[in-house]
């Protein structure tokens, strides 16, 4: 077992956040979340269109914030709205990132779960949904996971970890919790909250995963550029990756 990287977005922004490099860093992948656009959506798996680019699949209980995290990010004000359009609730949305003539990557919002008054076959249908998704969606590079601190990690997001938990393990999908909402917390409930979820994280991480986890708000914005800068470099250590060696 090895220590999850959970220091990757929060201690380095506090210490180096105001480097020029670190600036600019920032500002590259701002422009680029803010390149998102709606691709489509989809209420079952196999309408979901074949595609090479790396996708970046954003979850969460329902009202954890999910919705607002991806306006923020994407630095749009209703970019993730139609995930709240009633019966659009259990359909997963695609939106495209990049240049328009070369789209580089994808963010997949999917269902929010575990809503008090959903139903049991409900649930049941949830669960098939990201169970499938994370396991047939060969293009998924990495998960956002929303997490009202004040909750904690609920049965449900640590079903889905466990879904996901073997591409986890050798790194080939990456992991990111933004602990949402963090401006309702005073700074030692902060700092309990990112304890305590690293310590959940802990359990599953080894030598290969890449797995953080940061505060995060749409309000005070803390988090939102240290979470494009990871969510950038997935993409680019991919394109790394993919490139022939000369
Ligand atoms: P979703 O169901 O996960 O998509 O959650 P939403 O994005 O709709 O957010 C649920 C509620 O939390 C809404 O009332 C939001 O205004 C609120 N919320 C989301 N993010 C923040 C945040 O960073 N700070 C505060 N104070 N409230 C937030």
């Amino acid at each position: 077992m090895a220590d999850p990287k959970t220091t990757d977005s929060t201690d380095i922004s506090a210490a180096t956040a105001t480097l020029p490099d670190d600036a600019a860093l920032a500002r590259r992948a701002m422009g680029w979340t803010h390149t998102a656009r709606f691709l489509t959506t989809a209420s079952r798996l196999e309408q979901l269109p074949q595609t090479e680019l790396p996708e970046i699949a954003f979850v969460g209980r329902s009202n954890a914030g999910k919705s607002t995290a991806i306006n923020t990010l994407t630095q749009q004000k209703r970019l993730a709205f139609a995930s709240k359009t009633p019966g659009r609730t259990q359909h997963i949305n695609l939106f495209e990132l990049g240049p328009r003539d070369a789209a580089d990557a994808l963010f997949a919002d999917l269902p929010g779960y575990g809503y008090a008054a959903v139903s049991r076959t409900d649930k049941q249908r949830w669960q098939k949904v990201m169970a499938d998704y994370l396991d047939v969606r060969r293009s998924l590079a990495g998960v956002v996971l929303m997490v009202d601190p004040r909750l904690g990690f609920t049965d449900l997001d640590l079903q889905l970890l466990d879904f996901v938990g073997p591409r986890l393990a050798n790194g080939s999908v990456k992991l990111l919790v933004l602990l949402t909402k963090a401006d309702k917390l005073n700074r030692r409930d902060a700092d309990r909250a990112l304890q305590q979820a690293r310590d959940t994280l802990a359990g599953i991480s080894t030598e290969d995963s890449d797995i953080g986890v940061t505060l995060f708000s749409a309000l005070s914005k803390r988090g939102v550029d240290d979470t494009a800068v990871v969510l950038r470099s997935w993409v680019d250590s991919l394109r790394a990756l993919a490139q022939p060696v000369a």
